[in-house]
């Protein structure tokens, strides 16, 4: 039965962007698979977190997933460095992954900046923890936004370069050397909003990262946070058209049809057949509505959910033992594959 698996990183200022592309989705996976969803501190540590709130970090994602309907009972919710396999299946991929590769990777490119010297070595080789990540379960569907798709492709070339170089050695071990021992994963990239923009620039991701608060919606922002940033957001002076070919070469206001799209869970088209011809000081406080109607709910949650952290630590260490006992099996395959001799 083909598992998925997905993660977001606790680097702070969760945003709509994330929800709607990456934690509405995981949601959505639950009906109909076995879901594993992790919190990726040690990915969280390729830039510098202060350690005091990358605990309260790692608690708020946590809180966002369960908020937003994720069952870590029936599913799996865990944090990352409490699962060991993850690094040491990294290692082996660092040892299987090319330089050439990696210097491709334009996530690399844009968060080191120009000062590459000194970006942290695991800033570079992200993509292949990314990779141990989800192959450590052996996992194929992997929910993300459109941003990840060059680092999915990545894991299924390391997954296709591993099963190559070991081939005698994965069939020595029982299993079918046609078949390889890692499966390819997929990335699930469609859904109503897989990239969404930064309110400042229609061009730009929305991102954690960017220092600019009114550049996204947070998850925890209020009410009011919300209708004024939505207020502020950036558009151009026309109204909005009736059709999806009017927005070509219109960034913002492309950017804010799809939000509302998605937060409605309706389509682009249906949006402009209601608001075309509007000025967006007209559409810009009915998506603002909108905004606070989907996230007040989750983020109400959130806040009960981070007064009681010794309740989010237990889900996390119970979800830690469930996906450590799938990881330490593929594992030991893997050490046998590899020619590792191991004690168990
Ligand atoms: P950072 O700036 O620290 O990298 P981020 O906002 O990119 O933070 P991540 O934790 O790296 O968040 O990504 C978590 C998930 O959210 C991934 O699946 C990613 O593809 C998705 N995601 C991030 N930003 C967006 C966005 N603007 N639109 C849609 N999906 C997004
Ligand atoms: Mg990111």
């Amino acid at each position: 039965k083909p598992l998925v698996f997905s993660g977001v990183q606790p680097t702070g200022n969760l945003h709509l962007g994330n929800y709607l592309g990456a934690i509405k989705r995981f949601v959505e996976m639950q009906a109909h698979h076995d879901c594993i969803y992790c919190v990726v501190d040690q990915h969280a540590i390729t830039v510098w977190q202060n350690p005091a709130d990358l605990k309260k970090q790692i608690r708020e994602v946590t809180a966002a997933f369960l908020a937003a309907g994720i069952d870590p009972k029936a599913h799996v919710v865990f944090n990352q460095s409490q699962v060991p396999e993850h690094a040491e299946l990294a290692w082996v991929f660092n040892c299987v992954a090319r330089m050439g590769w990696l210097n491709r990777m334009t996530q690399f490119k844009e968060k080191a900046g120009k000062d590459r010297e000194n970006a942290s070595v695991g800033l570079f080789a992200y993509p292949t923890l990314m990779a141990a990540d989800i192959l450590v379960y052996r996992a194929t569907m992997v929910p993300v936004g459109e941003d990840q798709k060059q680092h999915l492709e990545l894991a299924r070339d390391i997954a296709q370069k591993f099963n190559n170089d070991f081939r005698d050695s994965v069939a020595a071990a029982g299993f079918d050397p046609d078949e390889g021992f890692f499966p390819l994963p997929e990335p699930l990239t469609q859904g109503p909003a897989p990239r969404v923009m930064s309110l400042r620039d229609g061009t730009k991701k929305m991102s954690k990262s960017d220092p600019s608060d009114y550049s996204r919606i947070n998850l925890t922002d209020d009410q009011d946070t919300i209708a004024q940033k939505v207020r502020k957001a950036r558009t151009d002076s026309e109204p909005l058209p009736s059709e999806v070919a009017g927005l070509s070469g219109r960034a913002d206001a492309d950017n804010l049809v799809t939000i509302y799209a998605a937060l409605a869970g309706t389509t682009r088209e249906a949006v402009l057949a209601e608001f075309g011809g509007a000025q967006f000081s007209a559409f810009k406080p009915a998506l603002a509505d909108l905004a606070v109607a989907v996230l007040a709910p989750i983020n109400r949650h959130m806040r009960e959910l981070m007064d009681d952290p010794a309740h989010i630590d237990a889900v996390l260490a119970d979800g830690s033992e469930r996906a450590g006992a799938i990881a330490a099996k593929v594992m030991d395959d893997v050490k046998d594959i590899v020619g590792f001799l191991r004690s168990r």
